[in-house]
């Protein structure tokens, strides 16, 4: 594929020893020779560094660099790169970044290499997304999931039922086109049957699986209710102290809507709308009972707060109700006062006391089945693209089923089958890699 010849600072912007400029495109050796004195760039190997300046239109020099070339296809991007460490001053890596557009280098849009290396081959869909989320990631096991993706071994999940899938439509094609091909296995019900079933276990299996990789790499969406005075902000304090925490403004929101990340053990808490537990308000004052009904709603787990020094209340009577079918983690807190209520289920803590934090942080874990991570618990799908795009492919062979209980013939759910193929082929973004038929020509040699 021919794309223009792009160029932009790869390191984070600021001070620092070296920043990076990379550059990708047919182009890159030449025109970055042609504003570098040192050796001449358009001889040298792949994969080799070079000392030498970057010179101004006048010749004078205007940084002092190194520069390592990588030539198609054994780059990145399977283009000719060139990466240019320059001094790591803002100005001075911005300088060298506009000479190099002088020469006619376009400036790349952000993500732009990695979806060249996408269109080049050179890697899936679900792996360029990898690479985003490794930028984006909150935590350790978010940077592993995005890792596992990155290696592939997300995509060999999807590859595996997608060629189980390719197998069927082979097999079936095959007797359609040669019905004179005895020695092919007849397509029947019987044969197909099963094989989808299976086939949907095995996406069940992953859609539930996935669940916990999604909480993994996105957090779990946390809110901490409870009615006045009973310790909330207090708590939140407590997590946010003991943990590496984030608060935040949610840019372009209102100042009311304060986010709090809190990083338990490689798994990350995102407290929805504390603001109104942070200030002096409190909660279902300030948020209402209408706003935490839907705080609930959208929570993946509930912290609910009650204060055992003293009886039930109605509010608490009611918030356990509106939590009672949710995942929540019922926390009794002031239990270095004299106890009035004991609950069951309740994890006592003192706040104040800084008692019962650690059990209480474990518990949460426990609740979430996130305690004992698993190695594979990291490359199920992470990514809400990829498990609407299974969930559609689990349709496709669901009406395929459907058409077998029916008694339709075979020849007639191919459709659905092709469906199911195609859509899986959409998680990977491989579809443009060929059609179908070329896949199937490739694989299994038809019509030979
Ligand atoms: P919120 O309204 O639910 O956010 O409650 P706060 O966190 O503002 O706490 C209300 C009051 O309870 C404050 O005076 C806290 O110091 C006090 N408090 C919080 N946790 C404890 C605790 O574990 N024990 C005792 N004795 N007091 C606590
Ligand atoms: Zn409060």
């Amino acid at each position: 594929m021919q794309f223009d010849t792009i160029a932009a600072i790869a390191t984070p912007l600021g001070t620092a020893g070296i920043s990076v400029i990379r550059v990708s495109g047919d182009e890159a050796i030449s025109k970055v020779n042609s504003i570098f004195k040192g050796k001449n760039l358009n001889h040298v190997q792949s994969h080799t560094i070079h000392y030498g300046h970057i010179l101004n239109k006048d010749l004078s020099i205007l940084d002092e660099v190194m520069v390592s070339v990588f030539i198609a296809p054994r780059s990145f991007t399977k283009e000719n790169v060139v990466e240019i460490s320059t001094h790591g001053g803002i100005l001075i890596t911005q300088l060298v970044l506009e000479r190099i557009l002088e020469t006619g280098i376009k400036l790349a849009e952000p993500g732009e290499f990695s979806k060249r290396a996408f269109l080049n081959g050179r890697i899936d869909l679900v792996q360029a997304e990898a690479i985003m989320d490794i930028i984006h990631a909150t935590n350790e096991n978010a940077i592993k999931v995005a890792n596992k993706a990155l290696h592939k071994e997300t995509s060999a999940l999807i590859d595996s039922l997608k060629s189980k899938v390719l197998t069927m439509i082979a097999q079936i094609e095959v007797n359609i086109d040669y019905p004179e091909y005895d020695d092919a296995i007849v397509m029947s019900h019987e044969i197909i049957y099963p094989r989808v079933v299976d086939l949907l276990e095995e996406i069940n299996h992953i859609l539930i699986h996935s669940k916990k990789t999604q909480l993994i790499r996105d957090g779990v969406k946390t809110v901490i209710i409870g009615r006045p005075n009973v310790g909330k902000s207090s708590l939140l304090n407590a997590l946010l102290n003991e943990e590496r925490a984030i608060v935040s403004d949610i840019e372009g929101t209102t100042r009311d809507t304060i986010d709090a990340y809190i990083n338990l053990q490689g798994v990350t808490l995102h407290l929805v709308d504390t603001a109104g537990i942070r200030t002096s308000n409190d909660f279902i004052e300030s948020i209402g009972i209408d706003r935490s009904k839907k705080a609930i709603k959208d929570a993946e787990l509930i912290l609910l707060v009650l204060d055992t020094s003293v009886e039930l209340t109605p509010e608490d009577l009611e918030l356990l109700e509106l939590t009672q079918h949710k995942t929540r983690i019922i926390i009794g807190n002031k239990s270095d006062l004299p106890r009035k209520l004991k609950i069951q289920q309740a994890i006592d803590i003192s706040v104040l006391k800084k008692e019962g934090i650690e059990t209480l942080e474990k518990e949460i874990l426990k609740t979430l089945k996130l305690d004992n991570l698993l190695d594979k618990d990291f490359n199920y799908l992470s990514n809400m693209r990829h498990i609407q795009k299974l969930k559609e492919a689990k349709n496709a062979l669901e009406s395929v089923i459907d058409a077998i209980a029916k008694e339709m013939p075979v020849d007639l759910y191919l459709i659905d089958l092709t469906r199911a193929w195609n859509t899986l082929g959409e998680i990977l973004g491989n579809h443009q890699y060929g059609d179908l038929l070329t896949e199937l020509f490739t694989k299994f040699c038809l019509g030979k």
